[in-house]
């Protein structure tokens, strides 16, 4: 047989917890979809990089070389792991808010945009006016495409960009990306792929996908956080001005008494103003070439975990998944569930203070698609990822079991809207 690489390691895997009881328990971390786990590869490169860290580009001293070397390297690598094409731009920012925000404001004029209502608020908000049409999201993958195609049909004339999710962060279901980008193609729009969710789990190849453009988080892909990237055509790029603007996004400032003569850089550093982060994005670099090194071990990994967790969790009296497209669509290790009447804030604090486990609960900045499909409740979302373990799901399989039919050890009161023990 051919020998298995082995799972790439995060940090944190022994960490302890303080339970309600006193005790100490080894911390099961099901929140990887809100952030994921720091690499230990990706640990280990920071870390031999924090001594060298200088400016960049500006800078004539051995260390500035050093950070703009390591710079330019974490671009080619963020490229490469995303499948970027010859021309594409490579812009680092924050996160995945910060670059979809970046673009819908290189836009050029009058362009049309449509999106789905169950989006991420990174993805459903940048856009705002009369150009936007959100579209309700039906309950098919085949029923989006058919949608959009609608959609862009009736779209008037002029530039046209359509926002796709790659995995949703509610149910982690998978959307048709390479269908709504053919069909965006056809209608000569141009389509973002949001891959915040989809690239922890995912390859994702923009050429393979034919989408223009990719964002992604750092923080979500096993690096610190500070460091994302916009990763797509350099046209509009070119063309915007920078949304922020400052040292490095400028090659020329001139004086003209009544007012300032500014030439703006070239793409990418035209978008990228102010000292960047180069050790964010190095981070976000290593990140990259050891996840597109492991894919197959990793979604072996996780495609055991989801199975068991969801096996689990329909063990629990009263627990619903939440799902857009149907029980049995495909989606990555992101399972949102309510539970009968239970408050899902109080159950997130038992799980943690009863039992040392991390979920999220609430409506995971997707507001619009948690109330339509959760009737209005507040969901739980367990995620798994690199720092999942076959204990850390049963865990919460026994511990939700417990919840619901023996109820909480302690009693649980809220606290400026938390619940606490
Ligand atoms: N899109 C999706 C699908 C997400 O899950 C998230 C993070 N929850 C974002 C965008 C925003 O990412 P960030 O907070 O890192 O900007």
């Amino acid at each position: 047989p051919r020998p298995v690489a082995a799972l790439p390691r995060v940090v944190g895997a022994d960490l302890k917890v303080p339970l309600v009881t006193g005790q100490f328990v080894e911390y099961a971390n099901l929140d990887h979809a809100a952030s994921a786990p720091c690499l230990e590869q990706v640990r280990d490169a920071v870390d031999e990089l924090l001594p060298w860290y200088a400016s960049v580009h500006r800078g004539a001293g051995f260390a500035s070389h050093v950070s703009t070397r390591v710079y330019g390297q974490a671009r080619d690598a963020v490229r490469r792991f995303l499948g970027a094409r010859a021309g594409d731009a490579v812009v680092f920012t924050r996160n995945t808010t910060d670059a979809l925000n970046l673009l819908a404001r290189a836009l050029p004029r009058r362009t049309s945009v449509v999106l789905f209502d169950t989006d991420h608020h990174a993805a459903l908000l940048p856009w705002r006016g009369p150009g936007v049409r959100r579209l309700r999201t039906p309950s098919s993958a085949a029923g989006a495409v058919l949608e959009l195609d609608r959609a862009l049909r009736a779209c008037p004339e002029g530039p046209r960009l359509v926002v796709v999710t790659g995995a949703s962060n509610v149910t982690g279901e998978v959307w048709p990306v390479a269908e709504l980008a053919a069909v965006a193609r056809r209608h000569g729009a141009r389509v973002v792929l949001d891959a915040a969710q989809l690239a922890p789990h995912r390859p994702v190849d923009l050429k393979a996908l034919d989408v223009d453009y990719a964002v992604l988080s750092g923080h979500k892909l096993y690096a610190p956080f500070g460091a994302g990237a916009l990763v797509g055509r350099a046209d509009w790029l070119r063309a915007a001005e920078p949304y922020l603007v400052g040292g490095g996004a400028t090659a020329l400032v001139t004086d003209h008494g009544d007012r300032l003569g500014v030439a703006w850089s070239a793409v990418p550093e035209r978008h990228e103003a102010g000292s960047p982060n180069v050790v964010g994005a190095h981070a976000l670099g290593v990140a990259c070439d050891v996840l597109g090194r492991h894919w197959e071990r990793t979604g072996a990994h996780e495609r055991g975990l989801l199975a068991r967790l969801r096996a689990g969790l329909a063990t629990v009296p009263g627990v619903r998944e939440l799902s857009l497209f149907g029980a049995e669509h495909d989606r990555v290790g992101v399972v949102s569930f309510v539970v009968g009447g239970q408050d899902a804030g109080y159950l997130a604090a038992a799980l943690s203070a009863e039992h040392g486990i991390g979920v999220r609960d609430g409506a995971f900045c997707a507001h619009v698609a948690v109330h339509r499909l959760a009737a209005g409740q507040r969901a739980l979302r367990a995620s798994l990822g690199l720092g999942s373990t076959e204990e850390h799901v049963d865990r919460l399989v026994a511990a939700l079991r417990s919840l619901v039919l023996e109820g909480p050890r302690v009693d649980y009161a809220q606290r400026d809207g938390r619940w606490e023990p």
